[in-house]
Formats: C-alpha cells, sequence, structure tokens
C-alpha cells in the first residue's frame, strides 16, 4: 500500500464556543486527525487535519463555513496540541537507519 491516509488523534470539545448552524452554545467538537504517507507497512508523518463538527446538529463545519477568530484560535490550539503516536514516525527511523548502515558498514 503506497499513498496518504489519516488517523485519529484526539476528539476534543471546543470550549466557549458556539454553533453558527443551530447556535448551541459548547456543542462545537473538532476531531484533529495524523495525515500520514504509507510506503508498505512503513507510516511518515506528514501533519494533521481537523473536521469540525456540532454535537448538537451533526452539522460538518466545511472550508467555506465561517468562524469567529476565537474558536479559529481554540481550534488551532487543539491542533497544536495533539501529537501524532509515536509509530507514525518509524518510516523516517527506518530510512535513517539504513543511511546509517550504508554509512558505517564499510568502515
Ligand atoms: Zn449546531
Amino acid at each position: 500500500m503506497i499513498g496518504t491516509t489519516k488517523r485519529l488523534i484526539t476528539e476534543e470539545k471546543v470550549k466557549n464556543s458556539s454553533c453558527t448552524h443551530c447556535g448551541e452554545e459548547n456543542s462545537l467538537m473538532v476531531k484533529v486527525f495524523s495525515k500520514m504517507f504509507m510506503l508498505k507497512v512503513l507510516p511518515f508523518a506528514i501533519g494533521k487535519s481537523t473536521e469540525l463538527y456540532c454535537s448538537n446538529c451533526k452539522k460538518a463545519y466545511g472550508p467555506n463555513d465561517t468562524l469567529d477568530p476565537t474558536t479559529k484560535r481554540r481550534i488551532d490550539i487543539i491542533k497544536d496540541d495533539a501529537q501524532h503516536a509515536w509509530f507514525l514516525y518509524i518510516g523516517y527511523a527506518f530510512f535513517a537507519l539504513v543511511l546509517l548502515v550504508a554509512i558505517f558498514k564499510d568502515l
């Protein structure tokens, strides 16, 4: 399998925000995903993506939905705090190892 895929890291409530669709307060939920490139069984973490939805009216927010700057900032903080799982770096570690072996095998 070669290609990009994503994996859920966390799902958190966006505090002190309200849904622009139904007006419900503290109902916005954000999902943070690891974006990764898969080379066979080797994962390479390449970034993060987020999905925002309302837990009350089930509206899924897309890039065309406007959010107030405060809500946007809270989402960014949640996104920054979310960490990739350690094994998503295995691809990089594997190639670092191959490189080291290639450098040292002739010494
Ligand atoms: Zn809503």
